[in-house]
């Protein structure tokens, strides 16, 4: 059938969904333009050190987390691909920030959202998804989660979003408003511009592909190095090099997981480093303490593995910048790294990992009573020396 000007019901129905398409990804581009850059703070090391720490806080994106830079080249990616529609149902599996900040860019567009999440996730998590108008399907343990995601999506004619494949491949290597890019802008007029290490953990792993790209694109000497927490597989899986291994699953919500997965990029690594989960609690602690930034646990991992890598620069007598990531805010944790209760049903000690990171404070060295943290990749180091 054709009208008036001689153009089929299909040809109308492609203009108008084009026609959606070109507003959506409009949309997304106004949302990004209307929002600031995150902050690069300078953490208080004493100065004679010589060496400077940076916190690239991603806590303050509209949706709290860096997952709002991976929802948003994640719905991007999918309106250019012709994969979304003004009708396509957006399904992820997630336990958490992703699917916050995917409900987020849902609901902005005008989509349905659902996020399959693990029974066992929180009530405050569940609110925060549905604040942005997302809905929750449970499933008892993780490893069902991408099955049972895909399989929602093709029974209602849905877009499985598929975080843990794309991330890797949503952002562009070279840049083009990337956290890697902007990153090294907010170095430009400092003492060391080219850090000596990025420290950061993966959960997807999309994050460490990207700034370790980026790092060999723009031929830097910057190394990147990934902490995993306990339980989880990206440390053994770097050092064996083997891509099957498998975990029990990790107590510090955003990163470690139980798989390998296909976003994380072990060539583009240079140094892994595995942090006891009590460390990272009491290092989230302590930033609070000292700073007022109230951030999540893998913030807390992130600091040690900085942390340590400053006692080992400055032992050897180097100088130089270090940078890592503030990924998410504190208040999704109330109940549980900030909670006292919670932290002693989990049987952590946060007084002695509180004692290791204030002596390292006031000494630049690595106390000798303090557990060893596994390492690898990173020369004089651990295994890897
Ligand atoms: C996702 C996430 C990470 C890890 O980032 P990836 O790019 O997925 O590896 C770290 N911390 C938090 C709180 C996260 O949500």
């Amino acid at each position: 059938m054709r009208d008036t000007k001689g153009v089929t019901i299909e040809q109308q129905t492609g203009q108008a969904r084009r026609a959606w398409v070109h507003q959506a990804i409009a949309r997304v581009e106004a949302e990004a333009n209307r929002s600031a850059d995150t902050h690069l703070h300078a953490f208080p090391l004493p100065a004679a050190w010589g060496i400077d720490l940076y916190l690239k806080d991603e806590s303050t994106h509209p949706s709290g987390s860096l997952k709002h830079r991976l929802a948003r080249s994640l719905f991007l990616f999918g309106l250019v691909n012709g994969d979304i529609g003004p009708d396509t149902t957006i399904v992820d599996a997630s336990s958490g920030s992703t699917a916050v900040s995917e409900a987020f860019f849902a609901q902005m567009l005008g989509l349905e959202f659902v996020a399959v999440v693990p029974a066992s996730t929180s009530k405050e998590k569940v609110d925060l998804i549905a604040r942005y108008g997302g809905k929750c399907h449970m499933v008892d343990g993780s490893a069902q989660l991408y099955a049972e995601a895909a399989r929602i999506a093709a029974d209602c004619g849905g877009y499985y979003m598929d975080q843990f494949t794309r991330a890797g491949i949503v952002n562009d290597w070279r840049g083009n408003n990337t956290i890697a890019e902007s990153i090294f802008e907010q170095l430009a007029r400092e003492r060391y511009p080219e850090p000596a290490w990025i420290v950061m953990g993966a959960g997807t792993g999309g994050t460490s592909a990207t700034i370790g790209r980026y790092c060999r694109y723009r031929q830097l000497d910057t190394r990147l190095v990934v902490v995993d927490p306990e339980g989880a597989t990206f440390y053994d899986a770097w050092t064996s090099g083997r891509r099957d291994v498998v975990a029990a699953g990790s107590r510090i919500e955003g990163i470690g997981r139980p798989r390998f997965e296909p976003s994380f990029v072990p060539e583009v690594v240079d140094a892994v480093m595995r942090v006891p989960d009590e460390m990272s609690v009491a290092a989230m602690r302590l930033l609070d303490e000292l700073t007022g930034l109230r951030a999540g646990g893998s913030t807390g991992t992130h600091l040690v593995a900085a942390f340590r890598l400053i006692a080992h620069m400055m032992a050897r007598g180097e100088r130089g910048s270090v940078v890592t990531l503030v990924c998410d805010r504190g208040d999704r944790y109330l109940k549980t790294y900030y909670d006292d209760a919670w932290v002693a049903q989990q049987g952590m000690d946060l007084d002695g990992a509180g004692r290791v990171l204030r002596d390292f404070l006031a000494t630049g060295e690595w106390p000798a009573s303090a557990p060893a943290l596994e390492t690898a990749g990173v020369e004089g180091l651990g295994i890897g020396s």
